[in-house]
Formats: C-alpha cells, structure tokens, sequence
C-alpha cells in the first residue's frame, strides 16, 4: 500500500513526520560540515538554518502530540524506497569533493523529496486532519527550497570550481 494511503491517523503522520526532520536536520549538519571543508562559510550557515529548522519542526511536532504517545517509527519501518526518509541526501551523492553547486543540488533534491512526501500525504490520506497538516508542511518545505533556489541562483557558474576526482570510473582502453 502507498505510504501516503497508511497516514491513516494524525499520531501515525506526526510519528513519521519526526523521524523525517530529525533524520534532515543531520543530513543538512552533513552538508554544512562538507561546506566548511570548502571554505564556504555562508553556504555552510544556510545548510545549518536548515539543519536547525527541521529539528525545531521536529519538536513543534513533539509538542503537538504531547499527551498522545507516538508510534516509534523504525527505519526498517519506514518503508521508504530508500531505506532513509524522503528529505534525506543519498549517502552516496554526499561526497566531500562536492561543490558548492553540487551540495545545493543535493539539499534542493532532499526538500523536493520531502515537500513531494507531504504533498502525497496532504492528497490522499484518508484522515483529513492529516491532510490538512501535511498541507501545512509541504507549504515549509517549499520555503526551504527557495531558499535554496536563491543560493544556486548566486553561484557563479564560472568561477566554480572544477572538482578534482581522485578514483575516475574506468574507462575502457
Ligand atoms: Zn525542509
């Protein structure tokens, strides 16, 4: 069954909800970290906006349910394509040779996921309720994304640096 069909109660949608931000917030740390390395402080700072974002959507989430006990949700549970939540990098994209351009690609590509994931949820949830709250969440993670847009928009293609790759794929002779 779609994921988005299983929110079928609001404890079940916000118990999915934090494990997604909570699980954003250190893949958006990740990033930072990977900016710093570059020597792109101000990227960094945005990827930590971000990170601090989603772990406060993580706690307003808390907050909400409080009272309510939620479900813990497993990453096996998940039952994410990928094994990790929607608004997550593949850990395979997250290389630290990244550029600038690149680790905004990825971040824009982790909020496109996770706005793609509420916006499901928001359709076709049985509960309204659940429908109107993700609705409500896949409106932030628009937000996130432009502001990433913004940050794309300001990187000069040219004076981007080209990346060194030190273990090229094999060419055949
Ligand atoms: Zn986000």
């Amino acid at each position: 069954m779609k994921l988005s069909k299983q929110m079928t109660d609001l404890d079940t949608f916000l118990a999915y909800s934090v494990a997604l931000e909570e699980e954003a917030a250190e893949r958006h740390d990740e990033l930072a970290d990977m900016m710093e390395v570059h020597n792109n402080p101000e990227v960094a700072e945005t990827f930590r906006k971000l990170a601090h974002y989603s772990r406060l959507h993580a706690q307003e989430i808390r907050d909400r349910s409080q009272g309510s006990d939620l479900p813990r949700i497993a990453p096996w549970d998940f039952g994410w394509e990928t094994m990790e939540g929607p608004e997550t990098a593949d850990i395979g994209e997250m290389n630290y040779l990244m550029n600038t351009a690149q680790a905004l690609n990825v971040a824009m590509g982790n909020e496109q996921r996770a706005h793609d994931f509420y916006f499901s949820i928001s359709e076709e949830s049985p509960d309204p309720e659940v429908r109107a709250l993700a609705a409500e969440f896949a409106d932030e993670e628009k937000e996130h994304l432009a502001l990433l847009e913004k940050w794309l928009a300001k990187v000069p293609e040219s004076t981007e640096e080209t990346v060194f790759d030190p273990d090229p794929p094999h060419m055949p002779e």
